[in-house]
């Protein structure tokens, strides 16, 4: 997907782990894109960062008969993999390398980006009616932030037994369980089911920071009732945390990391560290330079939102 809605002056994305462990509630901030609802999760004022992880829109559910709900033209991204997971219904990917990938519920779609790919998301014409899903962006460290850019779908993903429910590994690793797509710097992106009145120790990296999601039913932690479509900041210094699900089956995104240790700057769908890099990117985007072009895609391309270089103040 790309950010409808940047503000004007990229904002300062800091690594700012808890030391210790935490549970604060930061709801989602709602938005709407021509009528599919959409839950800004990361960045927010005040974490900006959980490990890799610097973006999370969790959109839908939503139901249709007719049209495309999801119909994002193309647009270019740099610094950053795009990790697209789907919960209900299709969306096919196109990109300027020439990769399709048509995603459905439990299917990895992960763009690197990298030093600039462009790509499309529309909802196939051939599809359920049903649309909801999950999309994150990870941070790519600066060591690895000029890789060229990749495309890869991942259709069997590793899952985690535990007693209580089970983890599909997404992104990173858990316990001994690691996703095949490609990661540059420690993380975990998982998508955890606990069983109706059942209760699951979830394991953690105490050097890691993490947070959840809940995304159905209804799930516990710590004696506390969590909400849906609200991000759990869970800190630093847990080497598990407990979930329960009273009454039905629950369902929770986990992402985590090493504490990133970079401080990024986030403007529109670049993940940079720099003004004038930001500039540049979007100045080879206009005169169509760099990020090559979405053939599969029938239609014209997002252009640039005004950018204002002001100065950034680092904490
Ligand atoms: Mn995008």
């Amino acid at each position: 997907m790309s950010d409808l809605s940047p503000s004007p002056a990229a904002e300062p994305g800091v690594s700012a782990p808890s030391s210790r462990p935490a549970l604060e509630a930061l709801p989602g901030r709602l938005s709407d894109l021509l009528g599919l609802p959409i839950r800004r999760l990361l960045p927010r004022a005040g974490r900006r960062l959980v490990g890799p992880w610097c973006f999370l829109d969790s959109y839908g559910p939503l139901g249709f008969i007719s049209g495309k709900p999801m119909d994002v033209a193309p647009h270019p991204h740099i610094g950053l993999q795009t990790v697209s997971w789907l919960l209900e219904g299709e969306v096919v990917h196109n990109d300027s390398l020439g990769f399709r990938g048509a995603g459905g519920p439990g299917v990895l779609n992960l763009m690197t980006a990298g030093l600039g790919i462009a790509h499309s998301e529309e909802t196939p014409s051939a599809n359920s009616g049903r649309l909801r899903g999950l999309q994150l962006w990870v941070a790519l460290p600066e060591a690895h932030r000029g890789t060229p850019p990749s495309f890869e779908q991942h259709r069997d993903l590793p899952v985690l037994a535990l007693d209580g429910g089970s983890v599909t590994i997404v992104m990173g690793s858990l316990s001994d369980r690691r996703s095949p797509g490609r990661a540059f710097s420690p993380m975990v992106g998982a998508d955890v089911a606990i069983g109706a009145g059942r209760r699951l120790q979830l394991p953690l990296d105490p050097e890691w920071e993490h947070a959840l999601v809940p995304l159905g039913g209804r799930a516990r932690a710590e004696g506390q009732d969590l909400a849906i479509e609200t991000l759990y900041y869970l800190g630093t210094g847990r080497r598990e945390i407990v979930l329960e699900a009273p009454d039905e089956p629950a369902r929770l995104l986990l992402i985590g990391g090493a504490p990133f240790g970079e401080t990024v700057l986030m403007w529109w769908n670049f993940v940079a560290r720099s003004s004038d890099e930001i500039l540049a990117a979007r100045e080879d985007w206009e005169t169509g330079r760099r990020f090559g072009t979405v053939a599969a895609y029938a239609g014209e391309r997002l252009a640039a939102p005004p950018f204002v270089a002001r100065p950034v103040t680092r904490p």
